[in-house]
């Protein structure tokens, strides 16, 4: 695929920016800024775009922290890509994962014809807003023309391999999502499956191929890393490897089981020791279960097949 060098201007017209938004909450927010863009015939189905911006909104959150917001969807758009921006001086409150009101929103509706297009544009806003002087200049600019041209910079070169947005926790909420949908009841079936492709949406294909035939062959694919261990296989991963993947939001492979690696890094220690404490206990009586049926002896000998258990019990 090869794609060109551009800016921000091929998608964004002074005309797509609210300078100061009325709304002061998120919804209300989202759908102030698909009013404009209903106006300027960017898109022509605004209750379906908003519903889909939502059901992604409620997936997980897309503020990036520091008061800033990329709500998306993938809709068909007249365009290629429908972009439109928003400010807020009050802030907005997005449930960032910072607690950070939201200042600026970026949003963006891109055609379902062109599926990377929106992983590329990501890329070029997360290069430009990752540096503080930038976000700086964003949010001092006085008014839409000043505002227009600092977005203006920002440039896309649509990099095949960047790191995107939740890739890692996306990957892991889609294996939930899959193994939920094994056991779920009739009526929960579709809700499940409607977020799953709105997952799938934004994971790359070789990503996805590699994950269906994981899910396929173990009933799971991706591994948490704790304290340099892969948890699928519980064997230690080389320092240097483990050191990457230690609070990355990116995807790696295991190479002793091939299973997909991410960092169990968010939870808070508190909330991790207690899980594994809830472990430990519900692994012990289990075992004490089993010592009670089959005796002291048989159990010793059984040893082996029940540590394979306890991996693969990681399905759950
Ligand atoms: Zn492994």
């Amino acid at each position: 695929m090869n794609l060109r060098e551009t800016s921000f201007k091929e998608f964004l017209k002074p005309s797509q920016i609210i300078f100061e938004l009325k709304s002061k909450d998120k919804l209300e927010a989202i759908e102030e800024l698909l009013d404009s863009l209903v106006k300027q015939k960017l898109i022509s189905n605004k209750n379906l775009t908003l519903t889909r911006i939502i059901d992604r909104e409620n997936l997980e959150s897309t503020a990036l922290g520091h008061g800033i917001a990329v709500p998306h969807a993938r809709v068909d758009t007249e365009e290629q890509m429908a972009v439109a921006v928003g400010r807020s001086a009050e802030g907005i409150d997005f449930e960032a994962h910072d607690q950070e009101p939201v200042h600026l929103i970026i949003l963006v509706i891109w055609n379902p014809s062109i599926p990377g297009l929106f992983n590329h544009l990501f890329a070029g806003l997360a290069r430009f807003l990752v540096r503080p002087e930038n976000r700086a200049r964003l949010f001092e600019a006085r008014d839409k023309n000043e505002l227009y041209n600092v977005l203006s910079e920002i440039q896309f070169s649509f990099p095949r391999e960047e790191t995107i947005m939740n890739r890692a926790s996306l990957l892991k909420k889609l294996q939930d999502i899959e193994i939920k949908i094994r056991r779920a009841p009739k009526d929960k079936l579709e809700e499940l499956k409607k977020h799953r492709d709105l997952i799938r949406e934004e994971l790359d294909q070789s990503l996805l191929a590699r994950f269906d035939l994981l899910m396929d062959r173990y009933g799971y694919a991706v591994a948490e890393v704790i304290d340099g261990v892969c948890q699928s296989c519980n064997i230690n991963l080389s320092t240097q490897m483990a050191s990457a993947i230690e609070g990355s939001n990116d995807i790696y492979v295991c190479e002793n089981c091939g299973k997909y690696l991410i960092s169990a890094g968010k939870k808070e220690k508190p909330v991790r020791e207690k899980e594994e404490k809830q472990k430990k206990e519900e692994k012990g009586k289990a075992e004490k279960e089993k010592v009670e049926k089959a005796g002291p002896k048989k159990e010793k000998a059984k040893e082996p097949k029940s540590r394979k258990q306890k991996i693969s019990g990681k399905k759950k």
